[in-house]
């Protein structure tokens, strides 16, 4: 008989009751040490005071009024946001799925209003994802997303991951936009280089095609810059984040420019819950944590002894791992195992980990993990390897 909660996903057999910072504290009073963070959600950890407040406050206050109504807190975030980043407006969404909705409906209006409604073509690289709508899996391509769910909406063509000179190949004059992520997260940890990303950029100024960036994982200070596209100084037409921004509080946005957004007037576009005060009282306050250059310097320090301690472990379980990946708070173990066995090598450690595609084990800790805690995090993951060496 199928399970009352739709059987979509494996889950393992533990139940979290609360959480401290990065420890994550099952039901039967089992402490793990949260190196997923909720898939790069609880970039704060769990229970952060400050979180707690705002989201408390707030709820004392007003939940939810309609984007019918003008929404201060939704501003705030807002003006946060354009304040910090190349963006000119931002749209809120529940979600990264919603989000990247909303920038495919973006590039579809944009070429309809410079008069090319039939330039539809969005490039986009294999290994992508962007969520699970039908838009999204279709924008994916994968077999895993896609199969039996189609026929898939038209207008979406992969490349192969990373080669640029297949997008060189593929954009032209029908291209509407170039879609990727700076650094794939389930397509397992894998950063583009700048230089590549710089290119991206060039080609789609010399197509006019318009560049839109997916950072619902690497976004949000995960790679030790706000915006991973910052390293390559380079910046998008429109980009989709997510997962970071709600800091656990289901929230997602899309940032674009006022040339790329000036088509979405009244009427083109809505949600219910997007944006409410509840969401955005929190989303300041990540905000206002997150985007300051006193705590990126910090991840980036962190960052640094993690990978540190990281390189030792692979060097020294070579059966194991081949090598690390990644950027930031935003790491990936490529295994020579199965990832799904470290996963589970690991809660018999008491840590959590997340797999990814190509063969990845993802670490994705809370941003703000303490030097104990990740070297305890990585004596753990020691022990998880030893139990696989054969
Ligand atoms: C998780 C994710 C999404 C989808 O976000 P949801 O909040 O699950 O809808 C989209 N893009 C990327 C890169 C993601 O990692």
């Amino acid at each position: 008989m199928i399970s009352h909660v739709l059987p979509t996903y494996n889950r393992a057999p533990i139940a979290f009751e609360r959480g401290e910072g990065a420890w994550a504290i099952a039901t039967d009073g089992t402490r793990y040490l949260d190196l997923g963070a909720g898939i790069a959600v609880n970039v704060l950890g769990h229970a952060h005071p400050e979180l707690v407040a705002a989201l408390t406050e707030q709820a004392g206050k007003i939940w939810h009024v309609s984007n019918l109504y003008q929404i201060p807190q939704q501003e705030r975030l807002a003006d946060l946001l354009v304040e910090k980043t190349f963006a000119d407006t931002v749209f809120f969404t529940n979600s990264g799925t919603e989000a990247a909705e909303l920038a495919i409906k973006m590039v579809r209006r944009y070429w309809s209003d410079a008069g090319q409604p039939e330039r539809i073509e969005i490039l986009t690289f294999e290994g992508a994802f962007h969520g699970r709508s039908t838009g999204a899996i279709a924008a994916a391509g994968s077999e895993k997303m896609t199969g039996g769910f189609g026929p898939l909406m038209p207008g979406f063509r992969a490349l192969p991951w990373g080669d640029i000179a297949a997008l060189e190949a593929a954009i032209g004059p029908d291209t509407a936009a170039v879609m990727l992520e700076p650094v794939q997260g389930e397509g397992g940890i894998r950063p583009l280089s700048d230089d590549d990303l710089r290119r991206i950029r060039a080609l789609c100024d010399q197509t006019g095609a318009l560049l839109v960036l997916d950072e619902v994982q690497c976004g949000m200070g995960r790679t030790g810059r706000l915006f991973a596209h910052e390293y390559a100084g380079i910046a998008p037409d429109i980009m989709m984040v997510a997962k970071g921004i709600g800091g656990g509080f289901p929230l997602g946005a899309v940032l674009a420019t006022e040339k790329a957004a000036k088509p979405m007037v009244a009427g083109t576009h809505g949600s219910t819950y997007g944006g409410n005060p509840l969401a955005c009282a929190v989303g300041a306050k990540v905000m206002e944590i997150v985007a300051d250059d006193a705590f990126l310097a910090e991840v980036n320090r962190k960052a640094a002894l993690l990978r540190q301690k990281l390189e030792g472990l692979v060097a020294s379980h070579p059966q194991v791992f081949d090598s690390v990946r990644g950027q930031g708070l935003m790491l990936g173990l490529k295994c020579k195992v199965a990832p799904a066995d470290l996963v589970a090598a690991g809660y018999r450690q008491q840590i959590l980990t997340v797999p990814a595609a190509d063969d990845t084990l993802r670490l994705l800790p809370p941003l703000n993990i303490s030097d104990e805690d990740i070297a305890e995090a990585v004596s753990r993951l020691e022990k998880a390897a030893e139990s696989l060496d054969a």
